[in-house]
């Protein structure tokens, strides 16, 4: 049956990965394929649908957000990874990082502090067909050693440093992309990579995250 809606938020989806993210400079098909394909307007609350799309991050309840489009973009592409690898994501929010990296093909572990956001993330990556991606409601700083190592890790909240247990749970040349530094400063897109003698750094971007917090009450 043709979708008169599905047709406009397709449209909607292809003009910012044109306009936001192609145009930008991410050249990576398998990130530009995926975000043509994941709707992203099924993983923000239903008043803030029609914003689906723009150029910008939503709020997501809970103080968090929903990162912009590019941002997302740029952290799948700078991740390094190839179908078939497995990720931990820890900063799940809405799902949607989490829904973009399974559409490019990777096995996705995804970690989220807050019980609400957790639950709210599940029922948008089943709705959205997605259901293989497995998320625990649990604090990032502790990573999922049971299933370790990983090929990538990606958080999606700034921690003050570089968190020791996550680069112990990275593949030796796996690589970790991080935001870093407190709320109130400038923060620090960062390229991790773990080598066999410890870790080699690179700074990307400046950005602002929200924190990673120790716990939740
Ligand atoms: N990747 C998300 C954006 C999430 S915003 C998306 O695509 O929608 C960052 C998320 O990190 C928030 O949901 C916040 O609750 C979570 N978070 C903060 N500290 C954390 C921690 N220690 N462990 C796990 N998640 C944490």
């Amino acid at each position: 049956m043709y979708d008169a809606k599905a047709q406009q938020y397709e449209e909607a989806r292809a003009k910012m990965v044109d306009t936001q993210i192609a145009q930008r400079g991410i050249r990576s098909n398998n990130v530009l394929e995926a975000m043509r394909k994941v709707p992203r307007h099924l993983f923000v609350p239903s008043n803030l649908v029609s914003l689906a799309y723009s150029d910008r991050p939503l709020p997501i309840g809970y103080e968090q957000t929903i990162s912009q489009p590019y941002i997302v973009a740029f952290m799948s592409e700078a991740l390094d990874v190839d179908p078939g690898d497995k990720i931990l994501e820890i900063g799940t929010g809405s799902g949607y990082q989490a829904a973009v990296l399974a559409e490019m093909g990777m096995e996705v572990w995804t970690m989220e502090i807050v019980p609400g956001l957790a639950d709210f993330a599940r029922e948008n990556l089943k709705k959205t067909g997605y259901s293989q991606v497995n998320v625990k409601c649990g604090n990032g700083f502790k990573g999922w050693p049971e299933q370790a190592p990983f090929d990538a890790i990606i958080l999606t909240a700034a921690p003050n440093q570089i968190p020791e247990t996550l680069v112990e749970q990275l593949k030796i040349n796996g690589t970790m992309i991080l935001p870093v530094g407190p709320v109130q400063s400038i923060q620090k897109l960062i390229k991790v990579t773990r080598t066999e003698k410890g870790i080699k750094q690179k700074t990307l971007l400046p950005v602002r995250f929200v924190p990673m917090i120790k716990s939740y009450l």
